[in-house]
Order: C-alpha cells, then structure tokens, then sequence
C-alpha cells in the first residue's frame, strides 16, 4: 500500500454566473444534500470526494468559488492546475448562457489548454420556467467541443453522474 490511499487525483473546478447552483452541485454531490433557502455558501476552497471507478480509487478535489464570480475577481490562481471545469449556467436564466463565450474566454486565457470542459445546464426541476431550449446547449457546447448535461442539483437529477463520468473522462486521459 502506497502513502497514499487513491490511484487518482483530480482538480475539478466550478465556474459560471452567480446563481447558476454550482455550490448546490457541489453539496449534493460530496454531501448528498440541498442546502435550504439561500445558504448556500461554504467558504471554504474546495471539498473532497473519493470515488471507486472499475477498482480504482479516484480523489476528486472539487473547487467552488466561494462566491468570487459576483464581483469577476476570480484570477489564474483559481484555474491553475485544474483538470477539468464544470462550466455551469441555470436552464431558467437566459442570462447566465449568454455570459458562457466570457467564460470560455477566461478557460482559454487562464486554464490549461488540456484542461477537460463540461457544459452543465442546472435547475432542470423548474421545465416550466426554461428559458435555453436543449437544442441550443446541445448545438452550442458541440461547436465548442465540450461535454454537455442537464442537471437539477435540488432532485439530484445526474449529478452523480456528471462527476463520476467526468471522473472516467479524466482516468481515459490521464
Ligand atoms: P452559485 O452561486 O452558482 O453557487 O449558486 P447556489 O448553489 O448558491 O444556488 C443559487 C440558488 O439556486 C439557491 O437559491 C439554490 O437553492 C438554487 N438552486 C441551485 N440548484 C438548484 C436546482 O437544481 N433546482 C432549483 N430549483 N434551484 C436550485
Ligand atoms: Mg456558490
């Protein structure tokens, strides 16, 4: 047994608007809860979770931003050595999709250029308020050669299976 009790190490960290629900994903994800009302957030810089992969141990270092991207302060430092980046915009804000070519410009200008992208579009447990149709995502992430899922952070709906899939994406490239 090695010093260390995983096969893996991952970095994976979140960014999109403000509001999109990436500390809702993370929480449901390493925690297996939704946080009530607005209390979402955890100041801390990042959780871990380990999970088991075809009998390998996989560490995942999730990175939330602690509530930095409402004032655009968000610096190299945060996307440095990450492995991959959750890319997050709210299916029920039109707002927070338009903004994504300004994140991707920053992914481009601060992370690594291997650096594995996913396009998740969170809060799909509000259908009736959609605002940016699936097409649209599914178009929009294709040209821009990512990984694109839904998600709804408040019913767990494939968040399991957004972190654990990227998880396989990353031990296929590592
Ligand atoms: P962040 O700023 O991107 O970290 O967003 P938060 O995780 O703090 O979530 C912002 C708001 O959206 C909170 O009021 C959450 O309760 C809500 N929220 C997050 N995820 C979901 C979801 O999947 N469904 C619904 N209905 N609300 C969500
Ligand atoms: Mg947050």
């Amino acid at each position: 047994m090695s010093m260390e009790d995983y096969d893996f190490l991952f970095k994976i960290v979140l960014i999109g608007n403000a509001g999109v629900g990436k500390t809702c994903l993370v929480r449901r994800f390493t925690q297996g809860l939704f946080p009530p009302g607005q209390g979402a957030t955890i100041g801390v810089d990042f959780m871990i979770k380990t999970v088991e992969i075809n009998g390998e141990k996989v560490k995942l270092q999730i990175w939330d931003t602690a509530g930095q991207e409402r004032f655009r302060s968000i610096t190299q430092s945060y996307y440095r050595s990450a492995n991959a980046l959750i890319l997050t915009y709210d299916i029920t804000c039109e707002e927070s999709f338009r903004c994504l070519p300004e994140w991707l410009r920053e992914i481009e200008q601060y992370a690594s250029n291997k650096v594995i992208t996913v396009l998740v579009g969170n809060k799909i447990d509000l259908a009736d308020k959609r605002e940016v149709s699936q097409q649209r995502a599914a178009e929009f992430s294709e040209a821009q050669d990512m990984y694109y899922l839904e998600t709804s952070a408040k019913e767990s709906d494939n968040v399991e299976k957004l972190f654990l899939d990227l998880a396989c994406r990353l031990i296929s490239e590592a």
